[in-house]
């Protein structure tokens, strides 16, 4: 058995951690307007992980509907305000982490964009990507 990859993301003053196992499920870029809000970039990069994965430090919650209608729980530190992670109420079987987190240029490159239709036109994606206009779900 090989021993699995642990990575670990953090806010800006490290006081919120969050380690994760194994190769992401998934990364993806979001250009909807409350990932703006939230990131306060033109975008978010998000990375899905399987669980087990392990926080560390207090988090302030902040729940939001999305246009299809789940509930995310989404955490962040108080004390810097970094957006650090968040879940699916009702689903455990992920976690979605901010890219930008992990501190580390070499982290998988997303495989999707979605809210296109929200996208910066200045933003340029590679044309590997699959894009989407809103939420594929
Ligand atoms: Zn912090
Ligand atoms: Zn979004």
């Amino acid at each position: 058995m090989t021993e699995a990859i642990t990575r670990s993301a953090s806010c800006q003053c490290g006081q919120l951690r969050i380690e994760v196992e194994g190769e992401p499920l998934g990364v993806g870029v979001c250009h909807c307007l409350a990932c703006q809000r939230r990131t306060g970039s033109v975008f978010a990069a998000l990375a899905r992980f399987a669980p087990p994965y392990h926080v560390e430090g207090t988090a302030t919650e902040y729940l939001r509907r999305g246009d299809q209608g789940a509930l995310f729980r989404f955490r962040f530190c108080p004390l810097c305000g970094s957006n650090l992670f968040h879940t699916e109420e009702g689903v455990d079987s992920s976690v979605s982490v901010a890219v930008g987190a992990f501190a580390d240029p070499a982290f998988p490159a997303p495989s999707v964009s979605v809210y296109d239709c929200r996208r910066h036109p200045w933003v340029a994606l590679p044309n590997a990507l699959k894009s989407f206009d809103t939420d594929p779900g």
